[in-house]
């Protein structure tokens, strides 16, 4: 069993993923080729904003977002310690500080109501997760930065495909910052990623940054990166896109199934009213998680656990100073999350078989 089947999907598309391949081999524009100007042009109409520019990683994404927002040496940006390391990296990456509030134990996004009480005059922008495919609480978050005039930046490289009250993820804020790596909900067969936002002028800017600092060729208007997708990684994408809303359909499917399987024996993902996830990851909590883990290994289920040491405990990090006990939601929640085997192709038979592998390493380890 796999924890994320890609070759069961590339079974499925392989006709449009070869020929989109096939495609590109023929023209020869490997960097900036027609793939891309079409895959963002899909992309921003899906997700409805003015203007999607693409890039080179989920990373990448957020770097290019935070140079745009003009977020510097000395900047505060406030987003949550539960989270992939890039989120926190890429902050401190430019000069600045990230400075962590808690999590909302139920969802593990940022909790909205403790955000208030860290801004200071150096803070810029305001970077949530929308962890496991649900977006974080956006009105909440948004009114607050609106009342300081803070940007909001969304990590978004999970959530690709979820709705929050009728609007997309990626589309809730300043700027959203998505990931096409493989095994994220829309994946590509590399690094891969984009940003949206509703402002001519970011946009602007991260175009630009994306491509060196250029407007024009040879001529560098700003410091930049070598941040460009691949004309392949779109072509990639573009085959994949056909699919996708079946596939986010299929992901909930399978994460109502899980949850009717497990909600008596462990706490199942809690999705908010008003909410739809992505389900990048089913994500349970159980008591002595390792042993839960490893019980599993033993009957072949493969399982991860996103994250085990949140971003103040990380040794990048030891320099703020930021010991245990700093934010508890956090901590508890990387000593219990448990992520099971999620992707669209996962048939009934798999489901059954996960969930009873489950109940039973639960009973095995709580005895
Ligand atoms: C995957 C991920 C990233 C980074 O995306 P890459 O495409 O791997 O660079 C950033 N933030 C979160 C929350 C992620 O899950």
């Amino acid at each position: 069993m796999q924890f994320v089947d890609l070759k069961a999907q590339y079974r499925r598309l392989k006709q449009e993923i070869d020929a989109r391949i096939q495609t590109v081999l023929e023209h020869g524009q490997y960097i900036l080729g027609p793939e891309v100007a079409e895959l963002e042009e899909q992309l921003r109409v899906r997700i409805g904003a003015r203007h999607c520019i693409t890039c080179s990683s989920g990373t990448d994404a957020l770097l290019l977002a935070l140079m745009a927002a003009g977020i510097g040496p000395g900047d505060e940006v406030i987003t949550s310690p539960f989270t992939f390391f890039a989120t926190g990296e890429m902050i401190s990456l430019l000069g600045a500080v990230p400075v962590f509030v808690d999590i909302d134990p139920e969802t593990y996004n940022i909790a909205p109501e403790k955000i208030s009480a860290v801004i200071t005059s150096r803070t810029k922008a305001i970077l949530p997760i929308s962890l496991y495919g649900q977006c974080a609480d956006f009105d909440a978050i948004n009114a607050i930065a609106q009342n300081h005039g803070l940007a909001v930046i969304e990590d978004a490289a999970q959530s690709f495909g979820a709705t929050y009250k009728g609007r997309h993820s990626c589309n809730l804020s300043t700027i959203g910052c998505t990931s096409f790596f493989p095994s994220k909900p829309l994946g590509c067969y590399g690094d891969g990623g984009a940003c949206f936002t509703n402002d001519d002028m970011l946009a602007r800017r991260m175009m630009e940054l994306r491509n060196h600092g250029q407007d024009r060729r040879y001529h560098h208007t700003a410091i930049g990166i070598n941040g460009r997708l691949d004309t392949l990684q779109a072509a990639v994408l573009l085959a994949k896109l056909a699919v996708f809303d079946e596939e986010i359909a299929a992901r909930q499917r399978i994460a109502a199934e899980y949850d009717c399987l497990l909600q008596d024996v462990v706490r199942t993902p809690v999705v908010r009213e008003g909410h739809t996830s992505a389900y990048a990851q089913y994500t349970i909590e159980v008591e002595r998680r390792n042993e839960v883990e490893n019980a599993l290994r033993l009957t072949g289920i493969p399982t991860a656990v996103h994250y085990p040491v949140p971003l103040h405990l990380q040794p990048a990090f030891a320099a703020m100073g930021l010991g245990e006990g700093s934010y508890p939601h956090a901590e508890r929640a990387g000593m219990r999350v448990l992520s099971l085997p999620m992707h669209p192709y996962l048939d009934r038979d798999q489901i059954v078989r996960i969930a009873q592998a489950v109940h039973d390493a639960v009973k095995a380890c709580s005895a």
